[in-house]
Protein backbone atom coordinates (compact mmCIF):
# COMPACT_ATOMS: atom_id res chain seq x y z
CA UNK A 1 0.00 0.00 0.00
CA UNK A 2 1.37 3.36 -1.13
CA UNK A 3 2.42 5.48 2.21
CA UNK A 4 1.37 9.33 2.33
CA UNK A 5 2.49 9.99 6.09
CA UNK A 6 3.21 13.01 6.56
CA UNK A 7 1.87 14.21 3.49
CA UNK A 8 -1.13 16.53 2.63
CA UNK A 9 -3.59 16.13 -0.43
CA UNK A 10 -6.42 18.54 -1.27
CA UNK A 11 -8.90 16.18 -3.01
CA UNK A 12 -12.00 18.06 -4.99
CA UNK A 13 -15.58 16.93 -5.48
CA UNK A 14 -14.97 15.42 -2.45
CA UNK A 15 -18.76 15.27 -1.73
CA UNK A 16 -19.11 12.94 -5.15
CA UNK A 17 -18.95 9.40 -5.76
CA UNK A 18 -14.74 9.45 -7.34
CA UNK A 19 -13.48 12.36 -4.93
CA UNK A 20 -14.92 10.20 -1.87
CA UNK A 21 -13.03 7.07 -3.22
CA UNK A 22 -10.16 9.24 -3.67
CA UNK A 23 -9.95 10.87 -0.22
CA UNK A 24 -10.36 7.78 1.48
CA UNK A 25 -7.95 5.53 -0.50
CA UNK A 26 -5.11 8.50 0.49
CA UNK A 27 -6.70 8.37 4.14
CA UNK A 28 -5.98 4.83 4.42
CA UNK A 29 -1.78 5.58 3.39
CA UNK A 30 -1.39 8.16 6.13
CA UNK A 31 -2.22 11.97 4.47
CA UNK A 32 -4.12 14.89 6.08
CA UNK A 33 -6.37 15.93 3.85
CA UNK A 34 -8.02 19.17 2.98
CA UNK A 35 -11.69 18.46 1.10
CA UNK A 36 -13.02 20.69 -1.17
CA UNK A 37 -16.66 20.40 -2.60
CA UNK A 38 -19.33 23.16 -3.18
CA UNK A 39 -21.57 22.15 -0.73
CA UNK A 40 -19.74 22.11 2.35
CA UNK A 41 -22.40 19.99 4.78
CA UNK A 42 -22.32 17.26 1.77
CA UNK A 43 -18.53 16.20 2.75
CA UNK A 44 -18.92 15.10 5.80
CA UNK A 45 -19.60 11.83 5.55
CA UNK A 46 -16.51 11.17 3.84
CA UNK A 47 -15.09 13.40 6.16
CA UNK A 48 -15.73 11.18 8.83
CA UNK A 49 -14.61 7.69 6.79
CA UNK A 50 -11.76 9.52 6.22
CA UNK A 51 -11.13 10.44 10.49
CA UNK A 52 -11.71 6.95 11.09
CA UNK A 53 -8.53 5.84 8.77
CA UNK A 54 -6.64 8.26 11.64
CA UNK A 55 -6.34 11.39 9.14
CA UNK A 56 -6.77 15.08 10.16
CA UNK A 57 -9.44 16.45 7.77
CA UNK A 58 -10.53 20.06 7.02
CA UNK A 59 -13.25 20.61 4.80
CA UNK A 60 -14.23 23.83 2.68
CA UNK A 61 -16.55 25.24 0.28
CA UNK A 62 -14.96 25.74 -2.87
CA UNK A 63 -16.79 26.78 -6.40
CA UNK A 64 -13.68 26.13 -8.40
CA UNK A 65 -15.30 28.07 -11.27
CA UNK A 66 -14.59 31.23 -9.25
CA UNK A 67 -10.74 32.35 -8.76
CA UNK A 68 -10.70 33.70 -5.50
CA UNK A 69 -12.86 30.52 -4.10
CA UNK A 70 -10.39 28.17 -5.38
CA UNK A 71 -7.32 30.32 -3.89
CA UNK A 72 -9.17 30.85 -0.45
CA UNK A 73 -9.23 26.92 -0.17
CA UNK A 74 -5.94 26.60 -1.20
CA UNK A 75 -5.02 29.46 1.45
CA UNK A 76 -6.58 27.56 3.85
CA UNK A 77 -5.03 24.83 3.72
CA UNK A 78 -1.66 26.07 3.22
CA UNK A 79 -2.49 27.75 6.57
CA UNK A 80 -3.63 24.96 8.34
CA UNK A 81 -0.62 22.68 7.11
CA UNK A 82 2.08 24.33 5.79
CA UNK A 83 1.62 23.37 2.53
CA UNK A 84 0.25 20.76 -0.36
CA UNK A 85 2.05 17.81 -1.23
CA UNK A 86 -0.66 16.21 -3.60
CA UNK A 87 -3.52 17.46 -5.46
CA UNK A 88 -6.33 14.61 -6.46
CA UNK A 89 -8.76 16.41 -9.03
CA UNK A 90 -12.17 15.61 -9.01
CA UNK A 91 -14.74 18.27 -9.25
CA UNK A 92 -16.82 17.86 -12.51
CA UNK A 93 -19.90 18.05 -14.28
CA UNK A 94 -21.91 16.89 -16.75
CA UNK A 95 -26.01 17.44 -18.34
CA UNK A 96 -26.95 15.53 -21.69
CA UNK A 97 -27.91 17.57 -24.58
CA UNK A 98 -27.32 17.34 -28.41
CA UNK A 99 -25.23 20.41 -30.16
CA UNK A 100 -28.25 21.23 -31.95
CA UNK A 101 -30.21 22.21 -29.28
CA UNK A 102 -27.09 23.35 -26.72
CA UNK A 103 -27.69 26.34 -24.46
CA UNK A 104 -25.05 28.32 -24.26
CA UNK A 105 -24.80 28.77 -20.84
CA UNK A 106 -24.49 24.55 -20.28
CA UNK A 107 -21.49 24.68 -22.96
CA UNK A 108 -19.80 27.15 -20.83
CA UNK A 109 -20.67 25.99 -17.67
CA UNK A 110 -19.00 22.36 -18.86
CA UNK A 111 -15.85 24.38 -19.55
CA UNK A 112 -16.09 26.20 -16.32
CA UNK A 113 -16.21 23.28 -14.43
CA UNK A 114 -14.21 20.64 -15.67
CA UNK A 115 -11.35 22.29 -17.75
CA UNK A 116 -10.79 25.80 -16.12
CA UNK A 117 -11.99 24.90 -12.85
CA UNK A 118 -9.11 22.09 -12.73
CA UNK A 119 -6.74 24.56 -14.38
CA UNK A 120 -6.96 27.12 -11.35
CA UNK A 121 -6.66 23.89 -8.74
CA UNK A 122 -3.72 22.75 -9.96
CA UNK A 123 -2.04 25.95 -10.79
CA UNK A 124 -2.90 27.30 -7.23
CA UNK A 125 -1.01 23.81 -6.07
CA UNK A 126 1.60 24.02 -8.25
CA UNK A 127 2.40 27.66 -7.43
CA UNK A 128 2.82 26.67 -3.51
CA UNK A 129 4.71 23.06 -4.41
CA UNK A 130 7.40 25.18 -6.56
CA UNK A 131 7.99 28.07 -4.28
CA UNK A 132 8.13 25.76 -1.37
CA UNK A 133 10.68 23.41 -3.46
CA UNK A 134 9.22 20.47 -2.60
CA UNK A 135 8.12 18.41 -5.33
CA UNK A 136 4.62 16.97 -5.23
CA UNK A 137 2.16 15.25 -7.34
CA UNK A 138 -1.30 16.30 -9.23
CA UNK A 139 -3.69 13.43 -10.23
CA UNK A 140 -6.47 14.72 -12.39
CA UNK A 141 -9.73 12.99 -13.43
CA UNK A 142 -10.93 13.68 -17.14
CA UNK A 143 -13.09 10.84 -18.78
CA UNK A 144 -12.98 7.87 -21.20
CA UNK A 145 -15.29 10.54 -23.20
CA UNK A 146 -12.41 12.60 -23.59
CA UNK A 147 -11.03 9.98 -26.31
CA UNK A 148 -14.12 7.94 -27.27
CA UNK A 149 -17.58 9.85 -28.24
CA UNK A 150 -20.03 9.69 -26.18
CA UNK A 151 -24.22 10.50 -27.48
CA UNK A 152 -25.52 14.29 -26.19
CA UNK A 153 -22.23 14.23 -24.25
CA UNK A 154 -20.13 16.57 -26.87
CA UNK A 155 -20.04 19.91 -24.36
CA UNK A 156 -18.59 17.10 -21.44
CA UNK A 157 -16.35 15.18 -23.89
CA UNK A 158 -14.75 18.40 -25.84
CA UNK A 159 -14.07 19.75 -21.98
CA UNK A 160 -12.52 16.27 -20.81
CA UNK A 161 -10.43 16.13 -23.81
CA UNK A 162 -8.91 19.85 -22.45
CA UNK A 163 -8.72 18.38 -19.10
CA UNK A 164 -6.54 15.43 -20.81
CA UNK A 165 -4.44 18.10 -22.97
CA UNK A 166 -4.21 20.46 -19.92
CA UNK A 167 -2.35 17.21 -17.70
CA UNK A 168 0.00 17.14 -20.33
CA UNK A 169 0.96 20.44 -20.58
CA UNK A 170 0.98 20.72 -16.48
CA UNK A 171 3.48 17.81 -16.59
CA UNK A 172 5.71 18.95 -18.91
CA UNK A 173 6.09 22.58 -17.23
CA UNK A 174 6.18 20.85 -13.78
CA UNK A 175 8.13 18.29 -14.33
CA UNK A 176 11.56 19.90 -13.85
CA UNK A 177 10.54 21.33 -10.41
CA UNK A 178 9.95 17.16 -9.35
CA UNK A 179 6.00 17.62 -9.81
CA UNK A 180 4.82 14.71 -11.52
CA UNK A 181 0.85 15.26 -13.28
CA UNK A 182 -1.19 12.57 -14.26
CA UNK A 183 -4.74 11.97 -15.30
CA UNK A 184 -6.85 9.48 -15.20
CA UNK A 185 -9.80 8.57 -18.12
CA UNK A 186 -12.90 6.24 -15.83
CA UNK A 187 -15.76 4.50 -18.51
CA UNK A 188 -18.57 3.92 -16.43
CA UNK A 189 -17.97 4.23 -12.35
CA UNK A 190 -21.81 3.89 -10.18
CA UNK A 191 -21.73 7.13 -8.79
CA UNK A 192 -24.43 10.30 -8.59
CA UNK A 193 -23.18 11.72 -11.72
CA UNK A 194 -24.24 9.01 -13.95
CA UNK A 195 -27.59 7.74 -12.16
CA UNK A 196 -29.32 10.55 -14.40
CA UNK A 197 -27.39 9.95 -17.64
CA UNK A 198 -27.57 6.23 -17.81
CA UNK A 199 -30.34 3.91 -16.93
CA UNK A 200 -29.26 1.74 -14.55
CA UNK A 201 -32.31 -0.54 -14.19
CA UNK A 202 -31.45 -4.08 -14.03
CA UNK A 203 -32.27 -4.62 -17.92
CA UNK A 204 -30.04 -1.61 -18.81
CA UNK A 205 -27.29 -2.23 -16.30
CA UNK A 206 -27.08 -5.94 -17.61
CA UNK A 207 -26.43 -4.30 -21.11
CA UNK A 208 -23.88 -2.13 -19.79
CA UNK A 209 -21.71 -5.15 -17.68
CA UNK A 210 -22.21 -7.06 -20.87
CA UNK A 211 -20.34 -4.56 -22.73
CA UNK A 212 -17.81 -4.93 -20.41
CA UNK A 213 -15.03 -7.43 -20.28
CA UNK A 214 -14.70 -8.01 -16.95
CA UNK A 215 -17.98 -8.18 -16.52
CA UNK A 216 -18.81 -5.59 -13.57
CA UNK A 217 -18.77 -1.94 -13.41
CA UNK A 218 -16.25 0.01 -11.55
CA UNK A 219 -16.82 1.81 -8.07
CA UNK A 220 -14.82 4.96 -6.91
CA UNK A 221 -12.89 3.12 -4.88
CA UNK A 222 -11.33 1.46 -8.12
CA UNK A 223 -10.60 4.73 -8.98
CA UNK A 224 -9.29 5.68 -5.30
CA UNK A 225 -6.72 3.36 -5.73
CA UNK A 226 -5.40 4.25 -9.02
CA UNK A 227 -5.19 8.29 -7.36
CA UNK A 228 -3.28 6.82 -4.60
CA UNK A 229 -0.83 4.56 -6.89
CA UNK A 230 -0.25 7.76 -9.09
CA UNK A 231 0.27 9.68 -6.58
CA UNK A 232 2.74 7.55 -4.48
CA UNK A 233 6.47 7.38 -5.17
CA UNK A 234 5.54 3.94 -6.90
CA UNK A 235 4.67 5.73 -9.71
CA UNK A 236 7.90 8.24 -9.85
CA UNK A 237 8.60 7.58 -12.94
CA UNK A 238 4.95 8.50 -14.95
CA UNK A 239 4.16 11.52 -15.81
CA UNK A 240 2.45 13.51 -18.26
CA UNK A 241 -0.10 10.34 -19.29
CA UNK A 242 -3.72 9.54 -18.55
CA UNK A 243 -4.96 6.39 -17.67
CA UNK A 244 -8.19 4.72 -18.84
CA UNK A 245 -9.97 2.19 -16.22
CA UNK A 246 -12.98 1.11 -17.76
CA UNK A 247 -12.84 -2.93 -16.95
CA UNK A 248 -12.29 -3.25 -20.60
CA UNK A 249 -14.93 -1.68 -22.33
CA UNK A 250 -13.02 0.63 -24.55
CA UNK A 251 -12.49 -2.53 -26.19
CA UNK A 252 -16.00 -3.24 -27.02
P1 LIG B 1 -20.27 13.12 -8.53
O1 LIG B 1 -21.41 13.90 -9.09
O2 LIG B 1 -20.54 12.08 -7.50
O3 LIG B 1 -19.14 14.11 -7.99
C1 LIG B 1 -18.82 15.32 -8.63
C2 LIG B 1 -18.58 16.35 -7.54
O4 LIG B 1 -18.14 17.57 -8.15
C3 LIG B 1 -19.86 16.68 -6.74
O5 LIG B 1 -19.65 16.45 -5.37
C4 LIG B 1 -20.11 18.14 -7.06
O6 LIG B 1 -20.67 18.88 -5.99
C5 LIG B 1 -18.71 18.63 -7.40
N1 LIG B 1 -18.76 19.87 -8.17
C6 LIG B 1 -19.53 20.13 -9.26
N2 LIG B 1 -19.35 21.42 -9.64
C7 LIG B 1 -18.44 21.97 -8.80
C8 LIG B 1 -17.85 23.25 -8.68
N3 LIG B 1 -18.18 24.26 -9.51
N4 LIG B 1 -16.95 23.46 -7.69
C9 LIG B 1 -16.61 22.47 -6.84
N5 LIG B 1 -17.16 21.23 -6.88
C10 LIG B 1 -18.06 20.99 -7.85
O7 LIG B 1 -19.58 12.46 -9.79
P2 LIG B 1 -18.34 11.47 -9.91
O8 LIG B 1 -18.78 10.38 -10.78
O9 LIG B 1 -17.74 11.18 -8.59
O10 LIG B 1 -17.34 12.38 -10.77
C11 LIG B 1 -16.03 12.72 -10.35
C12 LIG B 1 -15.21 13.02 -11.59
O11 LIG B 1 -15.10 11.83 -12.38
C13 LIG B 1 -15.85 14.08 -12.51
O12 LIG B 1 -14.84 14.93 -13.00
C14 LIG B 1 -16.44 13.24 -13.63
O13 LIG B 1 -16.54 13.98 -14.82
C15 LIG B 1 -15.43 12.12 -13.73
N6 LIG B 1 -15.93 10.90 -14.38
C16 LIG B 1 -16.92 10.17 -13.82
C17 LIG B 1 -17.34 9.01 -14.44
C18 LIG B 1 -18.42 8.13 -13.87
O14 LIG B 1 -18.83 7.18 -14.56
N7 LIG B 1 -18.92 8.38 -12.67
C19 LIG B 1 -16.75 8.61 -15.66
C20 LIG B 1 -15.75 9.39 -16.19
C21 LIG B 1 -15.33 10.53 -15.54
Amino acid sequence: MPTFSGKTAIVSGAAGGIGGGAALRLAEGGADLALFDLDESAIEPTAEKCRAAGAEVLTARVDQTDSASVQQGIDRTVEHYGGVDILSANAGYCALSTLLDQPLEEWNKHLAVNLTGTMLLAQGVARNMVERKSGGAIVIVSSGAAVQHVDQASAYSVSKAGVKMLTEGLASELGPHRIRVNGIMPGLIETGMVSPIFDLSSTSKARLIAGTPVGHLGTPDDVGALVAFLASSDARYINGHSVMIDGGALLH
